[in-house]
């Protein structure tokens, strides 16, 4: 099989050749990853595209119904940004400082909809509690 290049070659050629199958089997394994995070990528891009859409229905209807201005919601919106205490267009998630729960007393993430150590829902805050 490995005439003329002498045992150690021979050796050497298959040992290439294995690591070469475990380099295709893993890169095979990353592709599956990469399509699979794509897929995911879209389901979301999708949500994002209704949820925008549902946004400007609901503004349309808003401004329609009150006679809000886009100026009153720029400005709504740069309330809310600031409520977290910094200036970045979104909602900073980072700035999690816990919440009390009513019950035991003890500190829970503002993510939990339930106190994580006595099962309480006083965590409860609003619509957007838990998200
Ligand atoms: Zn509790």
């Amino acid at each position: 099989m490995f005439h003329g290049i002498g045992m150690f070659g021979g050796l050497y050629v298959m040992e290439a050749s294995r690591r070469a199958g475990q380099s295709e089997r893993a890169v095979s394994r990353t592709i599956g990853k990469l399509e699979e995070v794509r897929r995911e990528l879209k389901i979301m891009e999708e949500k994002f595209d209704k949820l925008v859409l549902i946004d400007m229905a609901i503004w349309s209807l808003v401004q329609e119904k009150t006679g809000l201005t886009d100026d009153d919601l720029a400005q709504r919106v740069q309330e809310i940004d600031l409520a977290d205490g910094v200036a970045d267009g979104k909602i900073t998630r980072t700035n999690d400082v816990g919440q009390k729960c009513g019950d035991c007393g003890r500190v829970v993430s503002q993510r939990h909809r339930r106190c994580l150590f006595c099962g309480s829902k006083s965590l409860e805050s609003g619509p957007f509690g838990g998200v």
